[in-house]
């Protein structure tokens, strides 16, 4: 690693790098060995109820401690992860881990839905559904108790495969979600052919509120129309109060953000589950 110089900052490649597949070969071998070292963890931010502001859930976030870097966000390992496939081990991973911290949530009394995100390439996976139910059979929790989130750009170009896969995981009881919804280039007729069960508003439309009056515009109409085809929607990347209270006023019922609660280590969420009185969604 190249430190920069002077600055008290780390690059993961060395300036004369410029061979793409070179970088990619370092930090492939790197991600590979970090899964073998247990260097991925999982923050979980909270989902609330806009109404009474119980802690309905939370979102399953991964991170990389890497033993030089620290913490890395996942805006700069996944990209790369997906590209080389290993999103699918890592993948499989958040999974299995999501699920047993649930777990241990559900065993503590805290009936609440964890939120996991996926990539395409988990889709192809042909065990995915089975994988997917035998690691919540093993932590001992209902398919209802998760949602998996998906992106449009996911769906816009999904096989046959993957289709039949999504209807697989609905059909199990496995609530679908679309991630940063709003921002990908879906159309609606397609959509609608899908099993999703909730939209997820991407925070650009939210940052503005309530002030900004196109913005304003999008999100009720994001909202009325989860409404309309009887689908949840949660607002994603709350920081205000006010933004909140345009969103509550506005029918959404769920919400996620820093004003509710930043991403915390397992163990915090737990003792914000244990201060805080949870409603129960499952
Ligand atoms: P996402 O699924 O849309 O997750 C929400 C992101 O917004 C998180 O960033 C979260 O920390 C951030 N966020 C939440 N509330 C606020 C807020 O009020 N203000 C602002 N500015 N940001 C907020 P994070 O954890 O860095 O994750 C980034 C993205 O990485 C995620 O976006 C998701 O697409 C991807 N990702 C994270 N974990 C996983 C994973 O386990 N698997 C896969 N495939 N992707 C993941
Ligand atoms: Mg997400
Ligand atoms: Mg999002």
């Amino acid at each position: 690693y190249a430190k920069n110089n002077g600055k008290n900052a780390y690059r993961l490649f060395t300036p004369d790098m410029q061979d793409d597949a070179e970088k990619r070969f370092v930090l492939d071998n790197n991600l590979r060995r970090a899964l073998e070292r247990n260097e991925f963890l999982l923050h979980y931010q909270p989902q609330v109820d806009l109404h009474s502001g119980a802690i309905i859930g939370a979102e399953a976030l991964i991170r990389w401690r890497h033993p030089e870097l620290g913490l890395i966000s996942p805006a700069d390992f996944i990209p790369l992860a997906e590209e080389s496939g290993l999103i699918v081990p890592i993948g499989a991973w958040v999974l299995r881990e999501a699920c047993r911290e649930l777990g241990r949530w559900h065993a503590a009394g805290h009936p609440v839905r964890m939120a996991i995100n996926l990539s395409g390439r988990q889709l192809q996976e042909p065990g995915m559904v089975a994988s997917v139910l035998s690691i919540l059979d093993e932590a001992g929790i209902e398919a209802q108790a998760i949602v998996l989130e998906l992106t449009e750009s996911m769906l816009m170009d999904a096989s046959s495969a993957t289709i039949e896969c999504l209807h697989l995981l609905k059909r199990a009881g496995i609530e679908l979600a679309l991630d940063d919804f709003g921002t990908g280039y879906s159309s609606m007729s397609y959509l609608k052919t899908l099993p999703i069960g909730s939209l997820k508003i991407d925070r650009s439309f939210v940052r503005d509120l309530p002030g900004d009056a196109e913005d304003a515009a999008i999100t009720k109409a994001i909202i009325a129309m989860a409404r309309s085809l009887r689908m949840n929607v949660v607002a994603e990347g709350i920081e205000t109060e006010e933004q909140g209270r345009f969103l509550r006023e506005n029918g959404c019922d769920k919400a996620q953000g820093y004003f509710y609660g930043r991403p915390l280590p397992g163990v915090q969420m737990r003792q914000l589950l244990d201060q805080a009185r949870s409603a129960s969604v499952v």
